[in-house]
């Protein structure tokens, strides 16, 4: 029950684009811990989960205030490009693509978003450049150009797939209003009033036709700049004029650097994605970790899963000042009761569940919110399903469960609505008719939602499920309890796994109780 990276990605992507991604994370994550530090409560991953969803939700509102922070790269074409422009990206050519296909897909998608709503408002778009690769920026750059000084090769982000130029039209009193680089401002607004909606900036005046999604950084121009330089021979010579500039890139040969190393310079192009990844991969880190009740996003950057915690070497009764005492209180009893004498097994039992339900029994949170990709992470039987059935199944939440849990755990078929009523519920998220039934709470199933049952319950789950009930380190004791609760029979342990997610979340916890 994490929020995936794709679910963050897609999430600012939609909100802000891709530059901010990480200023807002950061906003988000420290938003929500000063939140749970001022309220004293322990947060559940769903609650984390849910709390990030919402703020990105409303930072979306925010985005038109993002927008004023105009960047600063410089302006590059507009009218060049014909509609017989060549198809997606392909090397050599002379003017690039018109189709959004030939895009990033994230902004690809972003794009699409816009020109659809565009379109909905009765404004005719023609895109006249999207990806170009930087020999047609070249040729832009040093080319017959006219008006605006394109941007230089490597320089414009056309070539990672993030921006358009467009040209619109629409019927104004019978005539059609065509609206292109020599229109007014005022005449551009309506659009620019849509794109903004959707994340995409404009680069105004001085180029009026081009749209753009911010995420483009200048290291990774750089790394472009260096490898044509390396290419062409001619080194990285300083200075801004033009020819200084012409000389830099030495001729228009960058078409044959192009056609020798189409595979490496695509891939040096499409390295935006992948910093992208990385930023967000470890601000996601942050973000899970306030799971852990962390008071500080500096010191939670990343789990620890080696196991160097406080370890297990306590005596008396185990505290901690994130979660209920009396949840505690309870599950010790109970692991009293079982023989369960390492506190090692003990700390390790307690941070699974803390991790499961932060220590206040709860019904399982509806998979609305959730991607796709992340929900056929936890049912395989979902791999086959398209993104519109998923889509269509999951906003219906009391199906989702029928669906998802039918025929498994004592579960009749989806009629039988047992999936959703015998949902995860309580500390350890007892799911399926079976269960229910085994531990007496078929009949009575919110029952499970209240202490000391749920301790009861969730103790004597984990009991059954281990092989051994006293570990001596505190890492192979939350591999095994965790692979008890979130295993779900999938016990591959890797970063992505939902087991390898457990472990990590709980190691993480297991810091907060001595
Ligand atoms: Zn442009």
């Amino acid at each position: 029950m994490i929020i995936s990276e794709e679910e963050i990605r897609n999430l600012v992507r939609d909100s802000l684009g891709r530059k901010r991604a990480n200023e807002i994370l950061s906003l988000v994550v420290s938003d929500i811990i000063e939140e749970n530090n001022s309220k004293g409560v322990a947060l559940t991953e769903d609650e984390i989960n849910h709390l990030v969803v919402e703020k990105l939700k409303a930072a979306r509102s925010i985005g038109s205030a993002i927008q004023s922070l105009t960047r600063t790269s410089q302006g590059d074409s507009s009218s060049l490009s014909k509609d017989d422009s060549p198809d997606a990206g392909s090397i050599g050519k002379t003017s690039g693509s018109n189709k959004l296909t030939s895009l990033n897909p994230n902004a690809a998608d972003t794009f699409r978003a816009f020109i659809n709503d565009a379109t909905r408002n009765k404004y005719s778009i023609r895109i006249t450049s999207a990806q170009r690769m930087p020999s047609h920026q070249w040729n832009l750059r040093f080319g017959n150009r006219r008006g605006i000084t394109p941007a230089q090769p490597c320089r414009s982000d056309h070539q990672y797939g993030y921006a358009i130029d467009i040209n619109f039209s629409y019927e104004k009193d019978g005539d059609k209003v065509r609206v292109n680089s020599k229109s007014s401002d005022e005449l551009w607004k309506p659009i620019v009033d849509i794109a903004r909606s959707h994340g995409i900036k404009w680069q105004g005046a001085s180029d009026r036709v081009h749209f753009f999604v911010q995420g483009v950084g200048s290291s990774q121009k750089a790394k472009c700049d260096q490898f044509f330089a390396d290419e062409l021979g001619t080194g990285t010579p300083s200075g801004r004029s033009g020819a200084a500039i012409r000389k830099r890139w030495g001729s228009a040969s960058m078409k044959r650097v192009e056609d020798e190393n189409p595979a490496k310079i695509k891939g040096i192009l499409k390295l935006a994605e992948s910093d992208l990844r990385n930023i967000i991969k470890e601000k996601l880190k942050a973000a899970k970790s306030i799971g852990a009740g962390s008071g500080s996003v500096k010191a939670t950057t990343s789990y620890d899963t080696s196991g160097d915690n406080k370890g297990c070497d306590g005596e008396g009764p185990i505290t901690s000042s994130k979660y209920p005492k009396s949840a505690i209180t309870a599950i010790e009893k109970r692991m009293d009761d079982k023989g369960i004498t390492s506190r090692c097994t003990r700390i390790a039992i307690l941070s699974v569940l803390a991790k499961e339900s932060a220590l206040k029994p709860q019904t399982e949170w509806c998979y609305t919110d959730k991607s796709n990709s992340e929900i056929r992470n936890i049912w395989s039987k979902f791999k086959s399903w398209s993104d519109t059935d998923l889509n269509e199944l999951k906003a219906n939440c009391e199906l989702f469960f029928n669906t998802a849990y039918a025929g498994m755990i004592g579960n009749g078929g989806v009629e039988s609505g047992d999936g959703y009523r015998f949902r995860g519920r309580g500390l350890v998220q007892l799911t399926g008719r079976g269960n229910y039934e085994q531990y007496g709470y078929a009949s009575n199933p919110d029952a499970l939602n209240s202490l000391p049952a749920a301790a009861d319950v969730a103790v004597e789950f984990i009991t059954r499920g281990l092989s051994d009930l006293n570990f001596d380190n505190l890492e192979d004791a939350i591999k095994a309890v965790a692979n008890v609760v979130a295993g779900k029979g999938n016990t591959e342990i890797s970063e992505h796994s939902p087991l390898g997610r457990a472990i990590r979340m709980a190691t993480a916890t297991s810091k907060h109780f001595a």
